[in-house]
Order: structure tokens, then sequence, then C-alpha cells
């Protein structure tokens, strides 16, 4: 999502006479797009501010920050931190007149606009060597899930309209980017109604994949209560949208996901887990997951480990429970287990994980994949990095291919968290 918002700030400031630096020695203007999701992603901001004021002391800086914590901490940041322009998630279309009147005196515009879709400005493509791109189809979050901050920072869901979604897929597609993921923190909840159809997400992932076959199409993330059975047949029936599904499990207890707001069970997570498997039948499987949340119980804990076992996933997000204050969960619950032992359930969660990735790993070796060809390998010259359908990361030997381009390889090797395999 922020990558997508800075694009779109990207383009009003460049429309606005600004032109963007390739390093922050080089700028007068510093902008840091911020998350607030856990405490550590602000704690980082705010080393990065302190970095920040010490290169204004010694040559004048405009200091602004956009995003989460912009929304959150408001005029704080003004105040206690030094920043000179505070501008939240529905405010950027003032992005470019705030940096100019902050000479004068520092500013902040955090009121969230419902209606705000950003409708009309593509959002700038910050790597123009790459050739995956990230397009955003919605705003917002209504899920309310109890520990989680999105709601508050980022205003309500609105979705944004087709036509814009398509063309700038279609311009993607016609500058070279051959990948594009469809963003949205629900995208199942995607709708559109342009006075005489409604459109959802099945629909509109049809319609970008259906622009050229040689466009893949991802997407991230889906809510598990309302990833749809047409949604599923659609990724099975299109060679072009990867066979990878991001669903969020968080908790494998119902009675923490219960607490979490989730609105399913770990029965009806598990079913649906059962359907995609039973239609889709290469499908990677991925997930986030909190530990330590309030009131979490060893038994709960276990419950967790075991749906990971159950679905052995291909790769997890994984975090410990932080507290938000203002959510839900900071209001109704206490922040119970102490910090070690979020840890200590996060290191053998962790550890779970790399265990499954490793055998999901050995089980590819021997398959071919359709592998999309992003760039050189980092580690050695005459190797190239891609990844397949699965979005499993693979490193082959060098032919006669250019980013972009499908190469057919046969994994010989792997470790958990790569696949290596030769040109077919
Ligand atoms: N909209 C997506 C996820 C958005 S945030 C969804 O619903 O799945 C990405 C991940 O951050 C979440 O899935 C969750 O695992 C994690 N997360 C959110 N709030 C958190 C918190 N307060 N503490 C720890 N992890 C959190
Ligand atoms: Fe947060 Fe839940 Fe919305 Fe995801 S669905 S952004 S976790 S409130």
């Amino acid at each position: 999502m922020n990558v997508s918002d800075s694009g779109i700030v990207g383009t009003i400031l460049t429309d606005n006479g600004f032109q963007l630096v390739n390093d922050t020695s080089e700028a007068d203007v510093v902008l840091l797009n911020t998350c607030s999701i856990r405490d550590n992603a602000e704690k980082k901001v705010k080393n990065r501010i302190q970095e920040l004021n010490t290169i204004k002391k010694k040559r004048g800086l405009i200091i602004g920050i956009l995003g989460c914590m912009a929304e959150r901490l408001k005029e704080d940041l003004i105040t206690n931190y030094g920043v000179d322009v505070v501008c939240g998630v529905d405010s950027y279309r003032k992005i470019a007149e705030a940096i100019n009147n902050s000479i004068d005196s520092s500013i902040a515009l955090t009121v969230l606009n419902s209606q705000e879709t950003y409708e009309g400005i593509t959002p700038l493509q910050i790597n123009t060597d790459a050739v995956t791109a990230f397009v955003s189809i919605m705003r917002g979050c209504e899920n309310f899930c109890s520990y989680c901050v999105v709601p508050y920072t980022r205003g309500r869901e609105r979705s944004h309209s087709v036509k814009s979604i398509i063309t700038q897929c279609e311009d993607l597609f016609s500058k070279g980017y051959r990948e594009i993921t469809l963003l949205g923190q629900n995208v199942n909840s995607y709708r559109f109604n342009d006075g005489e159809r409604t459109t959802d997400f099945a629909d509109l992932i049809k319609q970008v994949a259906e622009i050229n076959p040689l466009l893949r199409v991802r997407f991230a993330t889906s809510h598990p209560k309302d990833i749809s059975d047409r949604l599923i047949d659609v990724i099975a029936s299109y060679n072009n949208i990867c066979k990878a599904v991001h669903l969020p499990l968080q908790s494998g207890s119902s009675d923490v996901l219960k607490r979490m707001n989730r609105k399913y069970t770990r029965e009806e997570y598990l079913e649906k887990i059962k359907r995609i498997k039973a239609t889709i039948p290469d499908c990677s499987i991925s997930t986030d997951i909190i530990v330590g949340f309030c009131g979490e119980t060893p038994e709960d804990f276990e419950q967790t480990l075991e749906v990971m076992r159950i679905v052995e996933y291909d790769y997890a997000f994984m975090f410990a429970y932080s507290q938000r204050p203002d959510t839900l969960a900071a209001k109704k619950y206490a922040d119970d287990i102490s910090l070690q032992e979020k840890n200590r359930r996060l290191t053998q969660l962790i550890n779970l994980q790399r265990d499954l990735s490793m055998a999901s790993n050995r089980r590819d070796i021997g398959k071919v994949y359709e592998v999309m060809v992003e760039e050189q390998s980092k580690r050695s010259a005459d190797k190239l990095f891609g990844r397949n359908s699965q979005n499993k990361v693979v490193i082959f030997d060098v032919g006669d291919f250019k980013k972009g381009d499908y190469a057919k390889v046969k994994i010989l090797d792997c470790t958990s968290a790569t696949l290596f395999g030769k040109t077919l």
C-alpha cells in the first residue's frame, strides 16, 4: 500500500515542479512514508527522523512525514520531533502546497476523507528498472480486527474505479512490466459500481488477467472470512493468475480469533484452505500469524502450531503482538503475555515455519516451473533471479533471457528460502 502511495505523492510532486533525487545528501525535502502497524515500525521512523534532524541543523532540510504515523501522531510530530510537514493518507493532493508553505511555518494535514481514491493520479513508478509493479485497488479498512490500527489511520474502505485500475495496468504492461500485484487490505471486499454494473474482485482480476497472457497477476491480501469460491475458481482457470494465495491466519485458536474480532473460526479457516487445495492443486499458501495476543494460553498457541502443520504453509510472516494505542484490544484486554514469552513463542513458530518451508521446497526438486526473470542474482553474476507462479524465489543459470521473459526451469536443489535450478 505504501509503495503505491509513495508513487501518488511522487506524481503530485513532479507535476508541481519537484524533482526526485537518488540520495538524501542531494535532497532539500525528505519525506518518510510510514507504518504504524507495530511499535517497532514507529521506533525505526523516529530514529530516522532524529538522523534527519542532524542534517537539518547543518544545512537546512524540510522533513515530512506521510502515512499512518502522520495520521496517528499528528501535530505531536511537529511539537516533539522537529518535523515540518505532517501529511496523512487522504491529504496528498495538498502535499506540494504544504511543503512550500512549511518554509514559513510547520503544517499538519490529517483529516481523513472517505471519498478520496486519488482518481486521475497515476502513481509514479519509482523503480523504473523493475518488471514487477504494485497497483492499489482500494483504500482503507473497516474490519476492525481488535489488535489493528489500520482502520483508524487509513479510514473507511473504498474501491478505486475499474477504469482507473485497468488503465494503470495496461499502461504498466505497455511500459514493459510483466507482473502486477493488486493491493488492498481485504481485496475480496472490492466492489465498484459505475452506475450500470457492480464489479467485484473476481470480475476485476479476470479483467486484469485478460490484458495479456504475458502479464502475471498477483494479489494481497485476502481476508479468510471473505475469500469467495468464485475467486478460487477464477484463479484456477487463468494461467497468468499466480497460484499463490496469502491467507492470514493470525491464530489457530477459535477463542483467540474471537477476541481478535477476525469473524471466522479455526474450522472455517481450514475449510477455506481445503477448498483452495482441492481446486488449485499446485497453489502455494502463505500467511500472517500473531503470537502472544492478549490471553493466549499455551493451549491456544499449540493450536496455532497445529494449524501450521495441517496447512503446511509455504511461507509465513510472523509477529509478536504489539499493543497499539486506541485499538479495541488496547481498550478491552490486558496485554498479559510477557515480552520474553512472546519471543519464546515467536522463535518456536519461526523454527516450525523454517522446517515447513524446507519440506515444501524439497517437494519441488525435480519439478519444472515457468519462472519470470526479474534480475541478475545479487550473489553471483552468472545466475538469474526470478519467481515461479507460486511466488517462490528461483535462482538459475544465465541463458539467453532478458528481464520479464519466462524461462522453463528444472529445480535441482533448495534451501528453506530459495529454489535452485537450470533452464531447459
Ligand atoms: N489487512 C491484512 C493485513 C494488514 S497488516 C489482513 O487483514 O490480513 C499485516 C499484518 O500485521 C497482519 O496480518 C498481522 O499479522 C500483523 N499485525 C497487525 N497488527 C498487529 C499488531 N498490533 N501486533 C502484531 N502484529 C500485527
Ligand atoms: Fe487490520 Fe484486520 Fe483490516 Fe487487516 S483486515 S487491515 S488486520 S483491521
